[in-house]
């Protein structure tokens, strides 16, 4: 059975046959069939096998992607999962330079993906009213499968991204409607922007999802917590932080 330790420890291991043997032995494995080129950073990648048939998955649940090695891995948001074909899509975005970069990066139909999940990591079921989702890069898959899971619901989007232009082109292709888009500024000024659309949502009875770079949901839930935003409205989960890796 697969360990439920996170995967990374301070000092990831190198790929060693051990760690290629376990990953093989623990995880599952699925065919890469697509990967569709959204712009420089972004890919729609779909992961296809008999392993991921008749899996329950809810949206917000993660996979976690070996990167070569069961030691080293790096986590994704299922946008869909189709349990009974067998298939599911991610969307990778490649920040830098780090591993899952390079995975997302140089991917190609054919590969082979090992990986852990789903598994729990973000429930919105008790959320209730529209959903008002805060993220980055990395937070638009999640906004994807929230969207897809019920599309009589509103969810309203606001990202904090490095390029604009690229984001959007990605949104549209991704056909996320209702999203809004920070500017990232050093020293973090333009989180007051974000955090400036909170009032009227929050009057609107909106429930908050906030994933993306860990500062910035700090800031936002201080931000609620002084609207008198109750906790119960509110569910988040940082998928990165600066000089941290590999979080899950
Ligand atoms: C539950 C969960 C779900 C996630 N879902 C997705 C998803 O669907 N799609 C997706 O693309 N990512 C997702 N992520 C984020 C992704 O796992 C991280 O961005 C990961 O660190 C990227 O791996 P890396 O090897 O490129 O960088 P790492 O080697 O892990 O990081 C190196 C350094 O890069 C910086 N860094 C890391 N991520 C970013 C970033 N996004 N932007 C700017 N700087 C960064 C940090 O300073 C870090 O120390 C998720 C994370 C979690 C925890």
């Amino acid at each position: 059975m697969p360990s439920t330790e996170p995967l990374e420890s301070p000092a990831p291991r190198p790929a060693g046959r051990l760690g290629k043997a376990l990953m093989r032995l623990l995880m599952k494995s699925a065919a890469v069939t697509a990967v569709e080129r959204l712009s420089d950073s972004f890919r729609l990648i779909t992961l296809e096998g008999a392993a991921l048939r008749d899996l329950p998955w809810i949206a917000g649940q993660k996979v976690q992607v070996a990167m070569g090695s069961a030691f080293v891995a790096r986590t994704y948001t299922p946008i869909d999962w189709d349990s009974t074909a067998g298939w599911t899509r991610i969307l990778g975005y490649a920040h830098g330079s780090g591993p899952g970069s390079a995975w997302v990066r140089g991917l190609k139909a054919g590969d082979r993906c090992e990986f852990f999940g789903p598994r729990s990591s973000l429930d919105t079921r008790r959320l209730s009213g529209p959903l008002a989702v805060f993220g980055d890069e990395t937070s638009l898959g999640l906004a994807c499968a929230l969207y897809r899971q019920d599309r009589t619901r509103s969810v309203a989007c606001h990202f904090e991204v490095r390029d604009m232009e690229e984001c959007a082109g990605a949104i549209a292709q991704l056909g996320l409607p209702d999203a809004g888009l920070t500017a990232r500024q050093d020293g973090d000024t333009h989180v007051l922007e974000l955090a400036a659309t909170l009032p009227a949502l929050a009057k609107a009875g909106a429930s908050f999802v906030l994933t993306g770079k860990a500062g910035t949901i700090q800031k936002l839930r201080q931000s609620l917590r002084q609207l008198g935003v109750a906790s119960a409205r509110v569910v988040s989960k940082a998928y990165w932080a600066p000089g941290k890796t590999g979080l899950d």
